[in-house]
């Protein structure tokens, strides 16, 4: 832990909350910039980056293939810019990792711990940034609309931090589930800090499901999945009874909600991989000597068992809305890696680019703190935090997500989750995000990308955003909780003219 920072220096520096490959490469890219790094990991990040990350980098495909595959993955809703900007700084990513020192070992399967170690290893050689931790992020300071600080809970105190420019690099919200490949700790608290501050949020509803996480327990945050590259010709998806679930697919959104329907129906689900891995060696560095290897580790054995899986959450597509830049709806709030909602991916997520995307826009928001044009400095050592927020509401937000929005949603089960959850929302930030992603996949009245709705199976013609305020949810939900089990609709119409209704 850090210890003895005299915070009068610190005053004016931007300040990066959260130590993923988003924050700490935004750290590395502010270059000579003093800069603060507030995480509540100790050590740094450890857990948060899952083998396999790296492999989205170097390889041969090429800008226009990437953006290409991006667009048509999107289901519509990708914003064509930022896929444009993004593919396109692609092939510079290695080079630009090696000038800061990291090497790469490009398109390997197991190098994604290895990247985030020699992040570390670099912000930490680097004198220029003033690493905080543990501590956690408890709100931003607003000071006519612009933020002038942010408060944050160190080794038992609450520290107020004088800046202008914070960047939000806390991860997505998939640690809400029950079953997710993320870390217990990804709550979207960042989320529902730049939220309660009043920043917009996109996309909450797209959540993207790995369809293979092993079932092996019911810890939140421990999961390890089996690489969807596996589930080829040779690998069979049963039921315990052995029988087969619906054919072969390319698309993991269509093999989760198959994975969770047949669970719903009280069945157990098996991926047999014994004929590829009976069939010999695998090739040193490849995706199946990677899995096999973690397997290993935990006293699996993919040769000699149907190995157990059901579906998790490992991506939250929705985030802060942001530009490429990172800007947020609010003057000096960036937001960077999963916890920004770009539009880079549309509806659904296509492999590598979470971390392609999080490499190239660290850059970008760096570059744009930099450049950006600092406002007459604010004294805010007059502002006192407030009181508590009441704690303790994860097991039954958990609950109500993991059972209402999974890979299959639908109006009844959304709002049965959401009216309990609604009245703690003012208060409690897990409640805030949990009410944003409900009510962003009940306004979502159609089946688009990694949102599946059994009750509007179908695309609808125009594929638009969905885009809130923590005010505008708070008055929606209300409104819903008023009326419910009354039967009722908010697609297409301004949430706020629901007031008058
Ligand atoms: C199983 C799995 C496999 C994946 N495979 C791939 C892949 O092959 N290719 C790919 O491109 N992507 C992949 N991804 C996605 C990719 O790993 C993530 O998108 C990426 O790691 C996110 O980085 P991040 O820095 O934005 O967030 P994170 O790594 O989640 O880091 C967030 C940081 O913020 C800190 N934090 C959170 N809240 C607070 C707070 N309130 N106060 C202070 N600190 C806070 C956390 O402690 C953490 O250090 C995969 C994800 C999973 C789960």
């Amino acid at each position: 832990m850090t210890t003895r920072i005299d915070l009068h220096t610190l005053r004016g520096q931007p300040v990066i909350v959260g130590a993923g490959v988003a924050g700490l490469l935004t750290a590395l890219h502010l270059g000579d910039r003093p800069c603060v790094l507030v995480s509540c990991a100790e050590p740094l990040g450890i857990g948060a980056l899952p083998c396999g990350v790296a492999a989205a980098l170097g390889t041969e495909e090429t800008a226009t293939a990437r953006a290409a595959r991006t667009l048509q993955n999107s289901a519509g809703l990708a914003c064509l810019e930022t896929v444009q900007c993004i593919t396109s700084a692609m092939g510079g990513v290695i080079d630009t990792l090696g000038r800061l020192g990291i090497t790469v070992a490009a398109g390997t399967h197991d190098s994604g711990y290895a990247l985030h170690a020699a992040l570390l290893a670099a912000v930490h050689a680097r004198p220029t940034v003033t690493i905080i931790a543990p501590a956690a992020l408890r709100r931003l300071i607003l000071v006519d609309g612009q933020v002038a600080g942010i408060v944050i809970d160190a080794a038992g105190r609450t520290i107020t931090l004088d800046t202008d420019a914070v960047i939000l690099a806390t991860g997505g919200a998939c640690g809400l589930y029950n079953d997710a490949l993320v870390p217990a700790s990804a709550i979207g608290r960042g989320l529902a800090v730049a939220a309660r501050a009043g920043a917009e949020l996109s996309d909450l509803e797209f959540v993207h499901f790995h369809p293979f996480a092993l079932s092996l327990g019911n810890t939140p945050g421990a999961g390890v999945a089996i690489p969807f590259s596996l589930y080829g010709p040779d690998a069979l998806l049963l039921d315990e009874q052995g029988e087969k679930l619906e054919g072969q697919t390319s698309n993991p959104a269509f093999v989760a909600r198959a994975v969770a329907e047949r669970k719903a129906a009280g069945h157990a689900v098996f991926l047999d991989l014994r004929k590829i891995v009976t069939s010999g060696p695998p090739k040193p560095g490849s995706v199946l000597a990677s899995f096999l290897s973690l397997c290993h580790a935990r006293g699996i054995d993919p040769a000699t068992q149907a190995l157990p899986v059901k579906p998790a959450a490992a991506f939250h597509i929705g985030g802060i809305r942001t530009d490429v830049s990172g800007r947020t709806s609010l003057p000096g709030l960036w937001a960077c890696g999963e916890a920004a909602c770009t539009g880079f991916h549309g509806a659904s997520l296509c492999e590598g680019n979470a971390l392609l995307e999080t490499v190239v826009c660290s850059q970008f928001v760096a570059t744009d703190v930099l450049g950006r044009i600092t406002p007459p400095f604010r004294d805010i050592s007059g502002i006192r935090e407030d009181q508590s927020l009441p704690r303790g509401l994860l097991a039954v937000v958990r609950k109500a997500l993991s059972t209402s929005m999974g890979p299959a949603r639908t109006q009844d089960i959304l709002t049965s989750a959401l009216v309990p959850i609604a009245r703690f929302a003012e208060y409690d930030d897990v409640a805030l995000i949990a009410e944003m992603m409900l009510i962003s996949a009940l306004k979502r009245q159609e089946s688009r990308g990694d949102h599946f709705r059994s009750d509007f199976p179908t695309a609808g013609a125009t594929a638009r955003h969905i885009t809130l305020t923590a005010a505008e949810v708070h008055i929606a939900a209300r409104l819903i909780a008023r009326d419910h089990p009354v039967a009722w609709s908010i697609d297409g119409a301004p949430l706020a003219s629901m007031l008058n209704s």
